[in-house]
């Protein structure tokens, strides 16, 4: 976890930034929470997820007006909503719908950013950089992370938490496909203990 934040304030169970982003919308005592709850929580989750560096962060909580700061907030959870309803039909295998497609293209038609090729850990893959600038450089950030989820090879491995009431996504990138959970000591251990009381019961 990158950032500022002493402690981080978002789920990052995903393994994908796209997917975290999804996440940003996870249910608690069976009410849906909203993370990105103004624009200001947009900024700190992209900081968290090493999108922007503090002192775009900064600028962007400084210098972005009130409408359009607005708008980039309501198109990031626009985003984020199509890509959502995608998520259990491309885990199936099928197409990114249209849609999505659509709003993706849009988000990063406004960025005056550059591509390049990057070398990682032993992996090449293109980037996306330049500096971040307006609520819709970062809403065009967020769209990036999610074409590169859209065309990467994962998309096979996406599931969806078989928690009964947890609406987190995770990319399962176990050798065998075994992951089941969000997280072992939540999900995992209600599901476990469920099934102890059950068979006791039995
Ligand atoms: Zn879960």
């Amino acid at each position: 976890m990158r950032g500022r934040e002493p402690k981080p304030s978002f789920s990052d169970v995903g393994g994908n930034p796209a997917i975290d982003f999804v996440n940003t919308r996870p249910m608690l005592d069976g009410e849906l929470q909203e993370r990105l709850a103004d624009y200001s929580a947009l900024v700190r989750w992209a900081e968290e997820f090493g999108i922007l560096d503090p002192s775009e962060g900064a600028r962007l909580r400084s210098e972005s007006n009130d409408i359009e700061a607005g708008s980039g907030l309501a198109e990031a959870r626009a985003l984020r909503e199509t890509l959502r309803s995608d998520l259990p039909g491309l885990a199936a295998g099928k197409p990114v719908s249209r849609e999505l497609a659509t709003l993706v293209n849009r988000a990063l038609a406004k960025r005056p950013g550059t591509m390049s090729l990057r070398n990682e850990d032993g992996h090449s893959g293109l980037e996306f950089s330049g500096p971040v600038k307006t609520p819709s450089h970062l809403v065009a950030m967020v769209a990036y992370r999610m074409a590169d989820l859209l065309s990467g090879g994962q998309l096979s491995r996406i599931k969806r938490c078989e928690g009964t009431k947890c609406v987190l996504w995770f990319v399962d990138t176990t050798r065998n496909g075994s992951r089941h959970w969000c997280r072992m000591d939540r999900c995992g251990a209600r599901a476990k203990a469920a099934a102890y009381y059950a068979r006791r019961k039995s």
